[in-house]
């Protein structure tokens, strides 16, 4: 890869490139943040809030521009971008505010003398980080990150320079020394190689399998903290007691979120057979209104997909299920013209064994399953390699939490298909990774919990 480019999804123009660094441009910018770590761990809280708090300031006057560019860049809706700003404004603050509460010492008990836990950050840390949400992705791993003492050096998804830039003179505009936070253009598995270099002391990635992977294996080869959000296939159990129509909504408008790219998006719909047939005529009915077009008309419902390759590949995924036996309800075809468009999708009868059924499907593809009962409907979810999220649609309540509990995700939410904020710990188990992001849990991850235990010399030995 010699460019990274920004192609705008909606027309497949190039409207910018960047040059890719070369190793010796790489090594300079780990050497300062190396050295930029050895002040940054000493500066006072106060003072790191201070930074997190400014930036956040910063998204806040700039929201409007900086919603445009992603949707000139990935082609989410400006409205969409808007919430992601306002999400990440959030989390910066939240740090700011909580951060020295959360790593204050811990005192242990014990019998005789005294112990307690002191948290140190532990050095420069490698953060690569996908493309479907461009500054929120960045965010809640760079806050808790620069937060704890640490310094970061971020490798974005090779579709968002602009994103990648633009983050970075936000941080320098708000007073950030230098090396503490830095971009780097580099390819994907450059990152991973740069897990080898002695001064970079943690890595966490957030994106595919693949590159979840190669960073971990990289990591386990280094002896590395690491952590990996990776994708997810998240079940949506519609409850026999569930409003129908609202169940119907929140599916459907939860699965066109962002075109569909969401690592937690209701991916498959679970209904009761008495309920299936009217479920996918109610969601065929709602998608076949939705305007998909010009991400920037306000009327637009869904844009383009992030490029023409992901479209590319979400296509073939359809087919290939309609292929193996899956029905067709409503779409599977892109739209023509220049851009990444793709008509609103419905799949049921998705069987078992089938690539469908196994793999995530990162687009605007409802896959309907129906079950005979709430047992099978767990089972079902539960019948994945992944485990990152999940919703619980119902009017009972305590009954749905009864199903939340036995499903194995990091996240469920009942009768919502995502509800972000900072104190809300965001990870999965199995293949969609470990470690978390948000609340404590996303600080601690790259803190040093170190004992100190004090006894007198006598009680010593
Ligand atoms: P991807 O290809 O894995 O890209 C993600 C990041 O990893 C990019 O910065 C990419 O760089 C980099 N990368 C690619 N290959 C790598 C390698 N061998 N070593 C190190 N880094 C490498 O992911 P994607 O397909 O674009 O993104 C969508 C995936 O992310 C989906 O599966 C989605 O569910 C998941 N996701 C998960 C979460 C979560 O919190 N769990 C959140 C959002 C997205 P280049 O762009 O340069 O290749």
């Amino acid at each position: 890869m010699s460019s990274i480019k920004t192609v705008n999804p909606a027309t497949g123009k190039v409207d910018k490139e960047f040059d890719v660094m070369s190793d010796g441009q790489v090594e300079e910018l780990v050497t300062k943040a190396d050295q930029a770590f050895r002040t940054w761990k000493k500066t006072p809280f106060g003072q790191r809030a201070q930074l997190l708090h400014m930036v956040a300031n910063i998204l806040r006057e700039r929201k409007s521009e900086l919603a445009r560019l992603f949707t000139t860049e990935m082609g989410k809706l400006p409205a969409e971008g808007e919430l992601e700003i306002d999400v990440c404004a959030a989390i910066f603050d939240y740090y700011a505010m909580n951060g020295e509460d959360i790593l204050a010492d811990r005192q242990i008990h014990t019998d005789t003398g005294s112990a307690f836990i002191t948290y140190e950050p532990i050095g420069v840390i490698l953060s690569v980080q996908p493309w479907n949400f461009p500054f929120y992705q960045i965010t809640r791993s760079a806050a808790p990150i620069i937060m704890g003492g640490n310094t970061i050096l971020l490798k974005h998804a090779s579709n968002v320079p602009q994103a990648a830039e633009t983050m970075e003179q936000i941080f320098k505009t708000a007073g950030t020394p230098e090396g503490v936070y830095t971009n780097l253009f580099i390819p994907g598995e450059k990152a991973s190689e740069l897990v080898a270099d002695p001064r970079i002391k943690g890595v966490s990635l957030t994106g595919s399998e693949p590159a979840g992977s190669s960073i971990a294996s990289m990591a386990g080869k280094y002896i590395k903290r690491s952590t990996l959000e990776l994708g997810g296939s998240d079940p949506f159990i519609v409850m026999p007691d569930a409003d129908l129509d609202a169940a119907v909504k929140t599916a459907c408008m939860g699965r066109l979120w962002n075109a569909g790219q969401v690592c937690i998006s209701p991916k498959r719909i679970i209904v009761t057979e008495d309920k299936a047939e009217e479920f996918t005529a109610k969601a065929k009915a709602l998608f076949e209104k939705i305007k998909v077009g010009d991400p920037l008309d306000p009327a637009t419902q869904l844009g383009p997909l992030s490029s023409e390759k992901a479209l590319q590949g979400v296509l073939e995924q359809v087919a290939k299920a309609v292929d193996q036996g899956a029905k067709l309800v409503l779409g599977g075809k892109r739209i023509d013209g220049p851009g990444a468009f793709m008509q609103p999708t419905i799949i049921t009868g998705v069987e078992q064994g089938t690539d469908a059924y196994k793999e995530e499907i990162f687009g605007p593809v409802l896959v309907i399953y129906s079950v005979k009962d709430m047992e099978e409907a767990v089972r079902l979810a539960n019948d994945t390699d992944f485990g990152l999220g999940g919703t619980v649609f119902g009017t009972d309540v305590k009954e749905a939490v009864k199903i939340a509990r036995q499903i194995e995700t990091g996240m469920i939410y009942i009768n919502h298909v995502t509800s972000l904020a900072p104190q809300f710990p965001f990870g999965g188990v199995k293949h969609s990774g470990y470690g978390r992001e948000h609340a404590e849990y996303g600080i601690l991850e790259f803190m040093n919990p170190k004992l100190i235990r004090v006894t007198t010399p006598d009680a010593a030995y």
